[in-house]
């Protein structure tokens, strides 16, 4: 078998679908002419799972909203890296998350999830979930599982776990979470009548440098804006598990109606002939540039994953059971506070100062005031969110340039009198 990166440019397409043409075209079309009423009653029979395929029966196109040819040679694509028997591709990654909440998960049920996330996740664990009777209970990934499944257990909502949701590593702090031990904690709150499902939002490492469906997760989510589209210029979402996993999810987005349009499916297609490529570059261009920010004395401290090392203990046991690489997202702490930190992002001029990350090119933003400005100061403070963070996403430009662009932005930052003595 072919790796992923062998296929990229031609799975799942036929050129003689299209006149020879070697690329899958963009089918911008709303709906699909069927050869005989009889046809189109067989293909209706099987998207409302009226009956079984029979061998050798594929699902036929009908309409846009349920299936296109971009969409699933895409989702064909997709499911290689990890794995996956299935993927449903969305309009953005937010829609992917939402679609997976709702369908798992069910009035009365708490959703455990690790802090932070996405912002726009949080949001909508605590303000649309809710609404719905979906409670939640947050926890901080450097909680101990067996601390956790204590606390949940005294606090007698063990059982009342619908779904575990965890973002590893975590943004911004690149924190890691143990996937296998809560595949485990899910386990042991699955019954027979209810599964406890596990999702695992891979936006950061994946789809090339961990992939949870291995650790025991049973869904993985990708904003697909990010690595895996990679060119800052589309919005896109991912949800890849097992067939049966994914075919709840495609009849919930038939409904809801958030599917990638063919344009969008067309550009991912597009920018995963290259992820392998760019993915590899940018983490070899970060590791780099954190080696030269680690030694910098207007740095208080880095966090990157190709930095830890055997005294990080348990965060390093993790890093090397479920990661392949860093990747090539850094937490950088600068000395003195917000003013400085600003000083820095304000000086940059090769990396950009915007939110986002895995593009091309190299981004720099401030979590305290811009992605993660919506959490409580206290909290922000206790999950490690502090005014002088900045968090870099490492493009795929030369690394002399970034470092050269880099250190001109630490110079122009004046320390604080106190370290000046
Ligand atoms: C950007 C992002 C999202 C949201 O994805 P959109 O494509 O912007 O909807 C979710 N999770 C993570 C980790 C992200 O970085």
């Amino acid at each position: 078998m072919y790796k992923p990166e062998s296929l990229m440019m031609s799975y799942g397409y036929q050129p003689q679908w299209s006149e020879g043409a070697i690329k899958c075209p963009i089918f911008q079309t709303s709906t699909f002419v069927f050869n005989s009423a009889e046809e189109g009653k067989a293909y209706f029979e099987l998207a409302y799972g009226l009956r079984e395929a029979g061998v050798e029966e594929n699902p036929g196109l009908i309409y846009s909203r349920l299936n296109n040819p971009d969409l699933e040679i895409l989702e064909n694509r997709l499911c290689l890296w990890d794995q996956a028997e299935d993927c449903a591709v969305f309009e953005s990654g937010m829609s992917a998350i939402s679609t997976a909440l709702f369908e798992f998960l069910n009035p009365g049920e708490y959703l455990l999830y690790s802090e932070p996330v996405y912002g726009g996740t949080a949001h909508f664990i605590k303000e649309v979930l809710s609404k719905f009777g979906v409670k939640s209970i947050g926890f901080c990934p450097d909680e101990d599982p067996r601390d956790l499944e204590q606390r949940l257990e005294k606090a007698g909502v063990a059982s009342k776990i619908g779904m575990i949701y965890i973002e590893t590593p975590a943004n911004p702090t690149n924190t890691l979470i143990d996937i296998e031990a809560m595949s485990l904690l899910a386990q042991k709150w699955s019954t027979p009548e209810k599964k406890v499902y596990v999702a695992v939002d891979n936006t950061y490492l994946g789809p090339l440098f961990q992939n949870p469906l291995e650790l025991g997760a049973d869904l993985i989510l990708y904003s697909a804006t990010k690595y895996i589209g990679g060119h800052s210029d589309v919005i896109a979402g991912a949800c890849l598990g097992s067939s049966a996993a994914i075919a709840r999810i495609k009849k919930l987005r038939t409904f809801l109606g958030n599917m990638a349009g063919p344009w969008t499916g067309w550009l991912l297609m597009r920018s995963l002939e290259t992820l392998k490529l760019r993915m590899e570059k940018q983490a070899a261009n970060a590791q780099k540039v954190a080696q030269y920010l680690a030694n910098h004395s207007k740095v208080e401290s880095i966090s990157y994953l190709g930095l830890l090392s055997e005294k990080d203990g348990e965060q390093y046991d993790i890093y090397q059971r479920q990661c392949k690489s860093p990747g090539a997202m850094l937490s950088v702490k600068i000395k003195g506070g917000e003013e400085e930190a600003f000083a820095f992002l304000n000086a940059l001029k090769l990396v950009k100062l915007a939110v986002s990350l895995g593009s091309t090119e190299s981004l720099a933003q401030h979590p305290a005031s811009m992605t993660h400005a919506g959490i409580e100061a206290e909290e922000k403070l206790r999950i490690g969110i502090t005014p002088n963070l900045v968090r870099i996403s490492i493009g795929v430009e030369h690394f002399e340039d970034l470092i050269h662009d880099i250190e001109q932005a630490l110079a122009k930052v004046q320390l604080p009198e106190v370290n000046l003595i």
